[in-house]
């Protein structure tokens, strides 16, 4: 039809660049080619954008200023399904510049193990999980309940896959909207879905605290019961 013009399947791989599809016009309801979100380990959504037409290494260098604008406000560690090639974008660019005094760009572990093996920059600087010990922040040592030691995620670095397949839900509505109504929808959406999220974790909180209390120990901590626990490897000692 010609107010909706048909979509051209793509894969786009996570560590290539993709072609821009070259449409008739833009206005149809298919305008958008996606919505990006970046959210917390813990799923609490941070922000969203629409990408117009593709999504660059260029687009998601201009998001992440936009919504960590100061030095203060970045975190020290960003998950991108295709961290390599905003690296390789931000260094060409000169972005790195700004992002290299705070920031690390690693690849979430659900689409690492799709990336190249023999690309140098992607091992070395995009690893989410490296186990020699280089990352201690997002690597941890955690003991089974028979004590002998495994290297654990510190971070669930795949949250925002989960938001995405959890959205992927509503895509076929959401294509079908107007601008406006795609932009209230998603942000509302995802305005309960936080509110969901903390109120999930206030509860696992107040149940870690009672267990604690129970069993006596008020470290206020609990190794167990982590939805999180992502073993990466046993460790040989
Ligand atoms: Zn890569």
């Amino acid at each position: 039809m010609e107010w909706n013009p048909a979509i051209i399947p793509t894969v786009q791989p996570h560590d290539e660049e993709a072609p821009e599809i070259v449409r008739k016009h833009y206005f149809g309801p298919a305008r958008f080619y996606c919505a990006e979100t970046i959210c917390a380990p813990c799923g609490v959504v941070i922000g969203w954008a629409k990408f117009a037409k593709s999504e660059s290494p260029t687009k998601i260098l201009q998001f992440l200023h936009k919504i960590y604008p100061t030095e203060i406000s970045r975190p020290d560690y960003i998950c991108i399904d295709k961290a390599c090639l905003v690296l390789r974008t931000a260094i060409t660019n000169n972005a790195w510049d700004m992002w290299s005094t705070t920031t690390r760009f690693i690849v979430d572990s659900y689409h690492y193990n799709n990336h190249s093996a023999k690309d140098t920059l992607c091992n070395t600087w995009c690893n989410p999980a490296p186990t020699d010990g280089s990352a201690p922040n997002l690597v941890i040592m955690a003991r089974e309940k028979n004590g002998n030691p495994y290297w654990k995620r510190a971070f669930n670095t795949q949250a925002c896959e989960q938001l995405n397949s959890w959205l992927g839900g509503f895509e076929s509505i959401l294509k079908r909207m107007t601008v406006g109504n795609f932009d209230w929808f998603l942000h509302t959406m995802l305005f309960y879905h936080t509110k969901y999220v903390i109120e999930k974790q206030k509860r696992k909180q107040a149940k870690d605290k009672k267990k604690n209390r129970d069993s006596g120990d008020d470290d206020g901590d609990s190794d167990e019961d982590d939805e999180n626990d992502d073993w990466i490897n046993t460790v040989d000692e």
